[in-house]
């Protein structure tokens, strides 16, 4: 961590996510200071104090670095064959995920750590600053407590996910299985987990089975959130607000009790479009539940099955030209929204006391990122303010 400040002056567009102020809390002709990794300073370009390094961002956008909140980044292999296959009409089916739990069994520890190392510079070169990562391609005690102590290198954000689907040694018998994930499994993961999850769906985990591990997850010290309402409109939305997750993920189909239950509750609601898109379903109703109160967030699921895209960007621009949020909204849930879907007071915004994790824009204004799809739009990144990406300055050759 530097011990130097850093002033970052000539601001166009300061997106905060102040909670005093309203929508994205945005200072126009700004300058932002970091000190010791954190924010020490926002305001007007004229009043900013003095500091030992400045940079000049060029009336760009900076914004706080993206959160994203749901990711699967511990695995080995890619499936594009699949992809390929399901674009020319196969429908998409939880069984994939058995492909990459096969290669990511094979794999060494090396050849994981090196494929998420290799996903979160990607991600960070995309303005992403706070990634969570789940486990749940190894499905044995041994393949999950690798999976969640290698995550546990790279992320405080690491999800226990042995329930993501039965392994073929315990087909026909999911109750076993969840057996093991209620117990030896989740006894060998929780010391290198914060979170517990579980894909609550037909064809993976029923609500039975889900409040088995959640609640054994809780009574190891983790806290939940869950896979829920992916492909059917099923009971896990209800159980995550019962159970008090801090988000119920994917969302896409919801009856109206669901999103009552989300509106009032802290349980977030995390929207993965990237999904929507890679498999063509249908995309979540954001409207719907932002018009009721809900707190949502938008988060890739990075994975090498149903959305192998890391780019939050790409996430914000479907939200706003398919699922009828603003691009404000889209933004704030992007960050923001990520932050409350982890229960982090200290990321998604630039306020002082903040992590300094700032993202400049090659662009004006927020709004580029969804007026501008599949444009790399990433300037400058800092995280923990560290600067992490490097400005491109043409002809200095670096
Ligand atoms: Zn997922």
């Amino acid at each position: 961590m530097s011990t130097e400040s850093t002033l970052i002056a000539n601001i166009g567009e300061l997106v905060t996510n102040d909670p005093d102020r309203s929508g994205l809390g945005v200072i126009r002709d700004a300058a932002l200071v970091i000190e010791d990794g954190r924010v020490a300073w926002t305001g007007p370009a004229a009043r900013a104090p003095a500091a030992d390094v400045p940079f000049d961002a060029g009336g760009r956008a900076v914004l706080p670095g993206f959160v994203d909140s749901h990711a699967h980044l511990v695995f080995a292999g890619e499936r594009a064959e699949e992809f390929a296959a399901r674009m020319s009409g196969r429908p998409y089916a939880a069984g994939g995920i058995r492909t990459t739990v096969e290669r990511t069994r094979a794999a060494s520890d090396d050849d994981l750590r090196a494929n998420i190392r290799r996903l979160l510079a990607e991600m960070a070169r995309q303005g992403t600053t706070t990634v969570e990562c789940k486990s749940g391609y190894g499905l044995t005690v041994e393949q999950e407590e690798r999976a969640v102590r290698i995550a546990a290198e790279v992320t405080d954000e690491v999800t226990y996910l042995g329930a993501h689907v039965v392994p073929a040694e315990y087909q026909g018998d999911t109750a076993a299985y969840t057996r093991l994930a209620s117990t030896d499994m989740l006894a060998a993961c929780a010391p290198h987990a914060r979170w517990v999850d579980v894909f609550c769906e037909e064809g993976a985990f029923d609500a039975d089975q889900a409040r088995e591990v959640l609640q054994a997850g809780i009574k190891a010290g983790l806290a939940p959130r869950m896979h829920a309402n992916q492909l059917t409109q099923g009971p896990a939305v209800q159980l995550a607000v019962e159970l008090d997750a801090a988000s119920a993920d994917h969302c896409t189909f919801l009856s109206d009790a669901d999103v009552d239950a989300l509106a009032s509750s802290q349980t977030v609601a995390t929207l993965l479009p990237g999904v929507e898109f890679s498999t063509r379903q249908p995309y979540p109703d954001a409207r719907r539940l932002l018009d009721a109160g809900a707190t949502v967030a938008l988060a890739t699921d990075c994975n090498p099955g149903s959305c192998y895209s890391s780019s939050m960007a790409f996430c914000i621009a479907v939200a706003v030209r398919d699922m009828n949020m603003t691009p404000a909204e889209a933004v704030w849930s992007a960050t923001a929204g990520g932050a409350k879907a982890l229960r982090r007071t200290d990321v998604g915004h630039l306020t002082p006391g903040a992590r300094a994790d700032v993202h400049v824009l090659d662009a004006p204004s927020h709004t580029h990122l969804a007026y501008r799809p599949g444009v790399p739009q990433t300037f400058a990144v800092w995280r923990a303010g560290v600067q992490v990406v490097r400005e491109f300055r043409s002809g200095s050759g670096g």
